[in-house]
């Protein structure tokens, strides 16, 4: 017999007949005359009943079927009697595949901590809150190829080993193939990269973006999807050493067409899961929903986690310039009561509890900074003609804080190497970069927005750690 996933069974697939169904043992339950077992497969947030008669199946057999057991069960697929499920499996054969030791083994019935459920990473997957939470992952990941793909764009695998520094900010982790314990040295005494495998010093790629401009200047509209790596030893609920980044460019685009599509694209990959995961998304609201019952009154959160989403792809993200943001700020109540703890002024890189203040308290919504004082971005941002600012834009979302970093490029070669030569970049290193400038150059944009953030958004996840399977932060890589 062939099996069937937990989550068909539960629409009533086969109903009438005898299925098979496998999966992992969350409770038994029942009397003298019957034993409930809610079985989970991970195909969906719901466990399924299977109904085990003491006439059929005698206590020494079911003695195996504990919690986190994984089991083998055929019997007829039946409409319950039960509250709670439209359908439960009449069990006529169980078979313990697994067993789960009920002293050792740590999930059992009792709630735990995301802390130490964050300690056994390994298991988390088979509780309710992580099943959610990756499974609305794995839907936002599919939305995100599904919405490029249907507008025509190309995916474009750009290099995990990378020699260029996009970000420029010294965070990357270096790659080799040289034993560091015993270095070739030059004769100044430095590690001589080019003895190593590549012939030069090379890093884990901070952003994909510098690859994917010189791929849009052939296909015009790419983007990448995949880990991106910074070696930045910050402990915050927002920053992981490994991370997924989206990252879309678009030639013939300008900041305004940019702004628009990642408005767009944000919207729809969490519609995208309210519509195909709304289960696990009502579950994760009901979770925080019991976590805010136990916080103070005026702590609560004045929305439920689905009607702050279904805010946000209802309406439109609000647009300010970077300078309207600044007064913005120093006309707020807050800053004349001087409950900023970093100070505002022009020229200033926002701090989260600013993006916070605009998001959440001023806006009430997502909010599309633009235009951004030159010295505080990156080189490859196009020069207004102000002199300056640069063709920048922020996304910034409430409970988060900054979600997308893009900008329309500079694509006038003589203003990009005048910028590349003042933040120390060697036009000669970046020939290759250059390159499309000098041969059919053209206006062209794009953003990177990282992944985790937006899934932890969705699922209203308060630690970056726990929407990502396997985190990598300082001090953690068990496996
Ligand atoms: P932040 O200000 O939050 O440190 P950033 O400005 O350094 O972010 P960018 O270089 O603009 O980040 O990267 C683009 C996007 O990648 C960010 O908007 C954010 O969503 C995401 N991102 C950046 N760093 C991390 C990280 N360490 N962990 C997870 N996501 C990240
Ligand atoms: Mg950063
Ligand atoms: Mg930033
Ligand atoms: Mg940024």
């Amino acid at each position: 017999m062939q099996r069937t996933k937990v989550k068909d069974l539960l629409t009533g697939a086969g109903e009438g007949q005898d299925v098979l169904l496998k999966g992992w043992v969350r409770t038994k339950r029942g009397n003298k005359y019957v034993t409930f077992i809610a079985v989970n497969d991970g195909s969906t947030i719901n466990n399924l009943q299977v109904v085990a008669n003491a006439d059929a199946f005698s206590e020494e057999v079911l003695k195996d079927v504990t919690t986190g057991a994984a089991i083998a069960v055929t019997g007829e697929l039946v409409a319950s009697q039960g509250k709670g499920q439209a359908f439960e499996v009449q069990a006529k054969s169980i078979e313990v595949l697994g067993k789960a030791d009920p002293e050792a083994y740590p999930l059992q019935k009792k709630a735990h901590s995301l802390e130490f459920l964050r300690e056994i990473a390994h298991l988390r997957f088979r509780t309710n809150t992580f099943g959610a939470v990756f499974r609305v992952r794995n839907a936002m990941a599919f939305a995100v190829h599904k919405f490029f793909n249907e507008k025509g764009f190309v995916y474009m695998h750009t290099p995990i080993i990378t020699a260029s520094d996009a970000e420029g900010a010294g965070e990357m982790f270096k790659v080799t193939t040289l034993d560091l314990d015993n270095p070739p040295r030059t004769e100044e005494g430095h590690i001589n990269f080019n003895e190593d495998f590549f012939g030069r010093a090379t890093n884990l790629t901070v952003s994909g973006q510098m690859e994917g401009e010189v791929a849009a200047m052939a296909f015009s509209d790419i983007y990448t999807f995949g880990p991106t790596f910074r070696a930045e030893n910050s402990n915050t609920t927002r920053h992981l050493a490994e991370f997924w980044m989206i990252e879309p460019e678009m030639a013939f685009y300008d900041l305004k067409m940019n702004a628009d599509l990642a408005e767009e694209f944000i919207k729809y990959i969490i519609r995208h899961a309210l519509e195909h995961n709304r289960e696990d998304i009502e579950f994760l609201a009901q979770r925080l929903a019991e976590e805010d019952k136990a916080k103070p009154q005026n702590e609560r959160q004045e929305m439920t986690l689905i009607e702050k989403l279904e805010l946000v792809v209802n309406n439109e993200f609000e647009r300010v310039t970077y300078t309207e943001a600044i007064d913005i700020l120093l006309n707020s109540n807050h800053y004349k009561k001087k409950k900023f703890q970093y100070d505002v002024s022009w020229g200033i890189d926002l701090q989260s509890e600013h993006e916070r203040y605009l998001v959440e308290k001023h806006f009430k919504k997502p909010v599309i900074v633009t235009d951004y004082p030159k010295d505080i971005k990156a080189f490859y941002m196009r020069l207004n003609d102000d002199g300056k600012t640069v063709a920048a834009m922020d996304i910034l979302a409430p409970g988060i804080g900054e979600i997308v970093g893009g900008s329309q490029r500079e694509e006038r070669m003589d203003i990009l190497v005048e910028r590349m030569k003042m933040v120390g970049i060697d036009p000669e290193e970046m020939w290759w970069f250059l390159d499309t400038r000098r041969f059919g150059g053209c206006p062209h944009a794009g953003f990177g927005l990282g992944f985790e953030r937006v899934v932890q958004f969705v699922t209203g996840m308060g630690n970056i750690r726990d929407v990502i399977p396997f985190p990598r932060t300082p001090q953690n890589a068990e496996f």
